[in-house]
């Protein structure tokens, strides 16, 4: 069984969690600048049907990795709120102790590992 995090472990933790939303937050800003430059471009090129095809499929795939941003970012608001609440680190299923070493790779988990296998097996 994992053990509880201590007080620095749950800081660098949170520091982490904190880093890795500004990055989700700047990539969504640079996603969606891109993909108004590439409106711009595809109004601007007139009738070829090829060159619209281009533009709409880059903003798809800018729509979709924003999408993911979002979803990843909503994980680590929830964390982080779980930290606010003093229940971080612990199993939102089962209840227990998480792990530091599993929290430093994947600081938003809300599952242990044992949860998350048997989610992925399919219970
Ligand atoms: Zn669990």
């Amino acid at each position: 069984m994992a053990r509880k995090l201590t007080k620095k472990q749950s800081k660098t933790l949170e520091q982490a969690l904190v880093d890795e939303r500004a990055e989700l937050l700047d990539q969504v800003a640079d996603l969606q600048a891109d993909a108004g430059v590439d409106r711009w471009r595809g109004d601007a090129s007139g009738d070829d049907p090829a060159d619209r095809g281009t533009a709409t499929s880059e903003r798809e795939t800018a729509a979709t990795l924003s999408d993911h941003a979002r979803r990843l970012m909503g994980e680590i608001d929830e964390a982080l709120r779980r930290i606010e609440a003093g229940t971080y680190g612990v199993c939102t299923r089962c209840g227990e102790n998480i792990g530091f070493d599993r929290l430093e790779a994947v600081p938003a988990a809300a599952l242990c590992l044992d949860c998350k296998r048997r989610d992925e097996s399919g219970r």
